[in-house]
């Protein structure tokens, strides 16, 4: 077996497992995306549910889904250890898209429980795994995060692509008989997810000591009866995560507790266990977990208000192709990180050759700017409407290439930062506590976005295109407003961090 000292001492740009790690984690997104992407068209047409409740729901099934990822990071920390906890989380996954693989109308919400559940456990796990394969300050840590939300963005574009069009039979309609188009759709995440587990089962050998149990100490009698309750109490969650995911209502209730809770936690395992220079290192992180949540309720207009003014406001037209204004605003943003993920990761390792590298701080910072960059494009797209309230699909495509480079600074650098921030035994909980920080965004991406709609009620094309617009407009000026902040908070967080860049 090789030991840590051996896998973090790699040669050349990337370590060798973090492709392992890369590929397992793109089947995962593949069937994490697939997914997500049938639901709320699927609670529309085959659930028969209204528009606002299926949009509803689907919010709550993504709030949900990272909520656990803090649950998950926990029990990996403290009993499952990473491996252990990304395995049983990818069984979850299989089983759960295999349920709504033989029937998605009636097992429906018992489905999306194991997904849930199941992600909650995969997720933060494997990102605290690609930060261990680093020794603490070694520079090409950001590039390997980059290159590992490459792998992320690769899955989430075919499957965010391939499962929905499979579904709605506009995909191998010659071969896929009418009524059994949703079962394969979601079969097919299911096959994706089995080639996830597999492939991480063959990259645990590679993995040295990374990621087992926390409770080697303990005799294996024990440790085994622990696990197996970790295992079983998670199954028994599931008919309350169902209970909760079917009742929106709840979901706000649960938002307003999760949080919290898990702000208490931190700060109880702070003041009992860590010492004051670990501490100041947790609360950079926590800055960082904090300015992300403002970051994804922007963003993460993609899936709400965004695909609506893409559906009434927008022409066919990119660059001369023909085009579906929805498809390429729920698939421009991943070619994009596709395109320049790796490329942005050499940039930094470049720069910090040349000792030009700008800190986490000021890259969190460029992440705000580059989003009001982004959300003025759209904005913008007004000036080019017709009178019937029909914009320029090319200036808007624009727009997202913008804020693509402000993720880059921000999704790869925050899982990044969260491992070096994070004392060993804490590493999973932040990382999870990070995805948290996207479960608030999620919700809150939902409200702003209902905002905006509720506006435009009863307005003619162009009045809405008017009102999305200024709302945009609104948007980039508050992300204006934190990158500005951030920028001159850094020194004070660059303080914090100590050693950490
Ligand atoms: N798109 C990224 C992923 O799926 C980031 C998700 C998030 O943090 N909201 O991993």
């Amino acid at each position: 077996m090789e030991s840590l000292e051996q896998i973090q001492n790699f040669k050349g740009k990337y370590p060798r497992q973090l492709w392992y790690l890369f590929f397992s984690e793109m089947w995962e997104r593949f069937s994490f995306y697939g997914m997500r992407g049938m639901l709320a068209f699927f609670m529309v047409h085959e659930l028969m549910l209204d528009e606002k409740t299926a949009n509803l729901q689907y919010g709550a099934t993504q709030a949900f889904v990272y909520a656990f990822t803090f649950i998950g990071g926990l029990f990996a920390d403290k009993i499952l250890g990473y491996r252990k906890s990304l395995f049983w989380g990818g069984l979850l996954m299989i089983i759960g898209s295999i349920i709504l693989a033989i029937d998605p109308k009636e097992f429906f919400f018992l489905g999306i429980g194991f997904n849930i559940i199941g992600t909650g456990f995969f997720k933060p796990n494997i990102s605290t795994m690609v930060g261990n394969l680093y020794k603490e300050g070694d520079p090409r840590t950001d590039a390997g995060f980059s290159l590992f939300y490459a792998g992320v963005n690769l899955g989430a574009l075919l499957g965010g692509y391939l499962c929905i069009a499979i579904g709605k039979s506009e995909l191998f309609e010659n071969f896929i008989p009418k009524n059994l188009a949703w079962n394969v759709a979601f079969g097919l995440a299911s096959i994706v997810m089995i080639v996830s587990l597999l492939t991480f089962v063959r990259t645990q050998k590679s993995l040295g000591p990374i990621g087992l149990s926390p409770l080697m100490k303990l005799q294996a009698n024990k440790r085994k009866i622990i696990e197996v309750i970790t295992y079983v109490g998670s199954l028994a969650v599931i008919p309350l995560v169902i209970l909760l995911v079917s009742n929106p209502g709840y979901t706000d209730m649960f938002m307003y507790i999760i949080g919290p809770l898990a702000l208490i936690y931190f700060l109880v395992e702070m003041i009992v266990n860590y010492s004051w220079a670990e501490n100041k290192k947790l609360i950079a992180a926590m800055i960082f977990i904090i300015f992300s949540i403002f970051f994804w309720a922007f963003f993460e207009q993609s899936g709400g208000s965004l695909s609506f003014f893409a559906a009434d406001n927008l022409d066919k037209n990119l660059v001369g192709l023909e085009l579906d204004p929805n498809g390429v605003n729920n698939s421009a943003n991943s070619l994009f990180v596709i395109a320049f993920a790796a490329l942005l990761g050499i940039l930094w390792i470049w720069m910090n050759k040349k000792k030009v590298e700008p800190n986490t701080t000021v890259k969190f910072g460029l992440a705000f700017l580059f989003l009001a960059g982004g959300f003025y494009v759209f904005y913008y797209t007004k000036f080019f409407a017709s009178a019937e309230g029909i914009t320029s699909l090319n200036i808007f495509t624009l727009g997202w290439l913008v804020i693509t480079f402000g993720e880059l600074c921000l999704s790869p650098i925050g899982m990044s930062v969260m491992t070096k921030l994070s004392p060993q035994k804490l590493q999973a909980g932040m990382m999870g506590m990070w995805f948290l920080a996207s479960a608030y965004g999620q919700y809150f991406a939902g409200i702003l976005g209902a905002n905006i709609a509720e506006a435009s009620e009863n307005s003619t094309n162009l009045e809405k295109l008017n009102v999305y617009a200024d709302g945009y407009k609104q948007l980039a000026l508050y992300a204006l407003i934190a990158g500005v902040i951030l920028l001159l908070i850094s020194p004070l967080v660059k303080k914090l961090m100590g050693s950490v860049k």
